[in-house]
């Protein structure tokens, strides 16, 4: 390919133009950029969707509520209703409450059902002192409120709310599985009022 002499710009003019770009550029660039960062619209909006705003708190009993994990003291036949709710049905690992803990110290639930005897109850009591703060207890059924059908018998405890705090009751000869999640939505509730600020029992 030919070269033409006359296309090629001299070293003046070569220097004048890009004297004049830098020239442009310093007389449009004397201030400095401003910090503040601006935004796109679509930048808001997908940051307004990223922030979430709460308190403590509500942060705290969140974690709480989602993730309770139960230790049980099943001692007649609601045992079956609890059994059949954990199973794939009625799931109560839809919150977080499957992990069944036999060790108190990793636990912060204590499912209370069935007849409770007299000469049961110390151990009962020990397991709930066992569990960490915060902790609810839940009574299921009519024995665990208040002995049931057999709260005459001189061997039997008139409802675990004689040797520590119930938090919800749950009535019923036995309670379904129905009923026994409206109860833990009720504790789930309760939970969700709680404060750091205040003593919880
Ligand atoms: S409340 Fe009824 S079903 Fe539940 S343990 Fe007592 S007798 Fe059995």
């Amino acid at each position: 390919m030919e070269i033409n002499p006359q296309m090629i710009p001299s070293l003046d003019d070569a220097d004048a133009y890009e004297g004049n770009i830098v020239e442009d550029l310093r007389r449009s660039s004397l201030e400095p950029l401003p910090e503040k960062v601006i935004l796109s619209e679509e930048e808001l909006k997908e940051l307004n969707r990223n922030i979430i705003v709460t308190t403590l708190d509500d942060a705290i009993n969140w974690a709480h509520k989602a993730s309770l994990w139960p230790v049980t003291c099943f001692t007649a036949c609601c045992t079956f209703e609890f059994i059949a709710t954990s199973m794939a049905r009625f799931d109560i690992a839809r919150f977080g409450m499957e992990v069944l803990r036999p060790s108190p110290r990793q636990a912060d639930l204590l499912m209370a059902a069935g007849t409770l005897s007299w000469k049961m109850a110390p151990q009962i009591k020990r397991i709930y002192e066992q569990m960490a703060e915060p902790k609810w207890v839940v009574a299921m059924g009519a024995c665990a409120i208040s002995g049931g059908i057999f709260q005459d018998s001189y061997a039997v405890v008139p409802g675990y709310n004689h040797i520590i705090p119930v938090d919800v009751y749950i009535p019923g000869c036995p309670p379904r599985p129905e009923t026994l999640l409206y109860g833990l939505e009720q504790l789930r509730n309760k939970i969700g009022h709680e404060s750091i600020r205040l003593e919880n029992k």
